[in-house]
C-alpha cells in the first residue's frame, strides 16, 4: 500500500523543521532510501512568483534548506531550480526574493536556471521541459499547500508544471483552456517528470482564490511526504474538504496509473491529527464542480461560470507588464494599468498569478455569481 507520512509543524524555525522532517521521512525509509552518494538531486520548490514570504505563495526557504542538508548528509549533490509563472527575465531577483539565494549560500547548493529546454512529445502534444529535470538523477518535489482558482487545489502534481520554463506555460494554457484539458496536460507533465520523493510545505499555505497574490495566507501547520505525489495530494486535498475525484488532474493521473488517488488504498502514517485543518475556504466555482459530474467541467455552463480577471486598485499597478507576458491569449495591452480584452479571455488567471501587486482578482459574471457566488 502506498504511504503518505504527515507531521504537525507550525513554525519555520530551522531546528524544528529539521527535526520534523526527519520524523516525516522515517516511515518512508529516511532520505537514504532515496539518495545515494554522488547523485545529482534537483529540488523543485514552488517559486511561482517572487512575493514576500508572509504571502505564503512560495515554498519556504527553511524547508528547502532543511531538505538540502538532508540530501547532502546522504551524499547527494543539491541543485535547486524552478521557473516562475511569467517570464524568466531576472532569475537573480527570483532567487533573492524567495530566499533561495540564502539557501544556496548556507548549503552550497547550486541554483539552476530553467531557461534551457528539452522537447518531449506525448499523446500528440509537444512539451518543452527544463533541461536540468533530465540531467538530475533524482527530483525531490517541494510543493506548497494552496488552493487554486482553476484547478481547486495545487500541491505536488501541479508543482511540476513549473518545470515548463517561463512563458512556455502559456502555450499549454492556450491549447488547454478548460479545466478538463488542462488537467490532462498536468497529468502529461507528471508522466514526463517523475519525482522520486515529494515533501510538502504545509506549515503556511493559502486558501480562497489562490495560488498567487490574490490567495489568502492560512496556517495549515503540517509537513507531509510520500514517494507518490498523487497519493500525497489525495490525502491533503481531502483534508481541505475536496471530495475524491474533485481534483481532476489527480483523477486523470490515477487513471493513467501514475499514482494512487483512492483514499482507501493509501496508508497515512504519522500524526493524522495534523490533517485536521477545519473548514478551508475553497475557490467558489469548485464547490459547484464538486456536485456536478466532472465531464461538465468542459461544458458551456462551466465556461459561463468561470472567473475572469478584474483589476482592483488600478492605481497600485506598477506597470511591470508581467500580466501581459503571462497571458496565453495575448489579450492584455500594456499600460499602467493594462487593458484586458475580456471577451477573448479563457479564464486561466495566469495574469492574477503573476501580478506582484495582487491587483488582479478573479470575478465571475452574473450567471457565475448566481450559481456559485462572487469568488
Ligand atoms: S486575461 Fe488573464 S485570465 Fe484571461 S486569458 Fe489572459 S492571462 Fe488568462
Ligand atoms: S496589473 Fe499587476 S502584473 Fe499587470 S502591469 Fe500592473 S502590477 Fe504588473
Amino acid at each position: 500500500m502506498v504511504m503518505v507520512s504527515i507531521a504537525a509543524c507550525d513554525t519555520y524555525d530551522l531546528e524544528t523543521v529539521r527535526h520534523v522532517l526527519e520524523g516525516v521521512l522515517a516511515p518512508l525509509g529516511g532520505m537514504g532510501r532515496f539518495v545515494r552518494p554522488g547523485m545529482r538531486v534537483l529540488l523543485k520548490p514552488n517559486l511561482i512568483v517572487p512575493l514576500p514570504l508572509d504571502r505564503a505563495v512560495t515554498t519556504h526557504p527553511t524547508v528547502v534548506r532543511a531538505v538540502a542538508e538532508m540530501v547532502q548528509a546522504a551524499g547527494g549533490e543539491v541543485w535547486i531550480g524552478d521557473s516562475p509563472a511569467g517570464p524568466v527575465r531576472n532569475s537573480e531577483r527570483l532567487w533573492q526574493r524567495t530566499g533561495m539565494a540564502d539557501v544556496a549560500a548556507a548549503t552550497g547548493a547550486r541554483l539552476v536556471h530553467f531557461d534551457g529546454v528539452e522537447w518531449r512529445h506525448l499523446r500528440g502534444q509537444d512539451y518543452f521541459i527544463a533541461r536540468p529535470v533530465f540531467e538530475a538523477d533524482l527530483i525531490i518535489n517541494l510543493p506548497k499547500l494552496k488552493t487554486h482558482t482553476l484547478t481547486l487545489y495545487t500541491g505536488a502534481v501541479k508543482n511540476l508544471f513549473g518545470t515548463i520554463p517561463g512563458t512556455r506555460k502559456r502555450e499549454i494554457h492556450y491549447r488547454a483552456p478548460n479545466i478538463a484539458d488542462f488537467s490532462r496536460a498536468l497529468a502529461d507533465v507528471l508522466e514526463l517528470v517523475r519525482p522520486g520523493l515529494t515533501i510538502m510545505d504545509g506549515v503556511w499555505g493559502q486558501e480562497g482564490n489562490g495560488p498567487g497574490a490574490s490567495g489568502t495566507p492560512r496556517r495549515y501547520g503540517c509537513l507531509a511526504a510520500s514517494a507518490d505525489p498523487v497519493a500525497l495530494d489525495t490525502v491533503v486535498s481531502g483534508a481541505m474538504g475536496c471530495r475524491p475525484g474533485a481534483v481532476l488532474h489527480l483523477r486523470e493521473a490515477a487513471a493513467r496509473s501514475l499514482g494512487v488517488a483512492d483514499p482507501q488504498a493509501i496508508q497515512v502514517v504519522g500524526d493524522r491529527g495534523a490533517l485536521d485543518f477545519g473548514r478551508v475556504h475553497l475557490p467558489g466555482v469548485q464547490r459547484l464542480l464538486q456536485v456536478l459530474l466532472p465531464r461538465w467541467a468542459s461544458t458551456p455552463l462551466q465556461r459561463a461560470i468561470r472567473a475572469r480577471p478584474r483589476l482592483v486598485s488600478p492605481e497600485a499597478c506598477m506597470g511591470c507588464g508581467h500580466c501581459v507576458e503571462a497571458c496565453p491569449r495575448q489579450i492584455i495591452t500594456p499600460g499602467r494599468p493594462p487593458q484586458f480584452l475580456l471577451d477573448q479571455c479563457i479564464g486561466c488567471l495566469c495574469c492574477a498569478e503573476v501580478c506582484p501587486q495582487g491587483v488582479i482578482v478573479p470575478e465571475r459574471g452574473p450567471l457565475g455569481r448566481v450559481l456559485v457566488g462572487s469568488r
